[in-house]
């Protein structure tokens, strides 16, 4: 993606893609208007920005931040996405969306406040300028990788990154073992940000009525980084070909895009 500061792109764009090719170019590259916010995404920027609260709180001030203040963070946060210009499509069977928040962030501030203290080195960690190459070719793209890590812990004699989600249910091994975003950012922690080798764990908080908080470490081998290397590659090539498909299937039922995308069908 062209920006001021050269050609960057995020994994979250390269996960869209993924999903969806055309989505993607009406999002990304045609710049049409989504017609709705998706209800986890607007719950789950709410909850990041809670969570981001909950361990600054602990790096600033060393103490973890008061579940109140926490919720408070969720609150204001939720008000602007549903002030916002793109209304939240709020789903009618799941209850009230604000309701799930709290409970899973109660869940959340349970978890931290119980579990063995950590030295938090850095709370929403930027990172820029991190090289994808062709691992076949060996060719490098003009696209560089950006992206933000939710946290870093230092835990026995290592950093740790961390990356939040919230889900309906708790990741399977396949998501856990196959996910990008993880293997990404121990290629930035290790090529850009100066962490060294890292260790990788997923924090899933699930929206139930019995939310728990799923903490898992996960390993990232050289194979997998090809991977993660193949499927950048992969998609800029696509992108750089003009090849924005449609990929009809479960996505289009939660699809901001789905009107603009019909349009292609006539
Ligand atoms: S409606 Fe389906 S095929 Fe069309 S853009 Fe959305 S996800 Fe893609």
């Amino acid at each position: 993606m062209a920006t001021d500061d050269g050609l960057t792109v995020s994994v979250s764009q390269l996960k869209e893609f993924a999903i969806c090719p055309r989505r993607f170019q009406l999002h990304r590259v045609l710049g049409v208007e989504p017609a709705f916010v998706p209800l986890p995404l607007a719950l789950g920027s709410a909850m990041h920005a809670a969570f981001g609260a909950i361990y600054l709180s602990m790096l600033e001030r060393a103490e973890v931040a008061p579940v109140d203040e926490a919720l408070q963070v969720f609150r204001d946060s939720w008000a602007r996405a549903v002030d916002g210009p793109v209304p939240v499509k709020l789903d009618g069977d799941d209850g009230d969306p604000v309701d799930a928040g709290i409970r899973m962030l109660v869940a959340f501030h349970r978890h931290v406040m119980t579990a063995p203290p950590v030295s938090i080195i850095a709370v929403e960690l930027p990172f820029s300028g991190i090289e994808l190459h062709d691992p076949d070719t060996g060719e490098t793209l003009d696209e560089r990788l950006s992206g933000v890590i939710d946290l870093v812990v230092r835990e026995d004699g290592r950093n740790v990154v961390i990356e939040h989600k919230t889900a309906a249910r708790k990741w399977s091994r396949n998501q856990l073992d196959h996910d990008i975003q993880l293997t990404a950012y121990q290629v930035a922690a290790r090529e850009s940000i100066g962490l060294g080798e890292v260790g990788l764990r997923y924090q899933v908080v699930t929206k139930a009525k019995f939310p728990v908080v799923q903490s898992e470490s996960v390993v990232r081998d050289r194979l997998g980084e090809i991977d993660f290397m193949r499927t950048a590659t992969g998609v800029l090539r696509a992108i750089g070909a003009g090849a924005f498909w449609p990929n009809r299937g479960w996505a289009c039922a939660q699809c901001p895009y789905a009107t603009a995308c019909s349009r292609y069908r006539r």
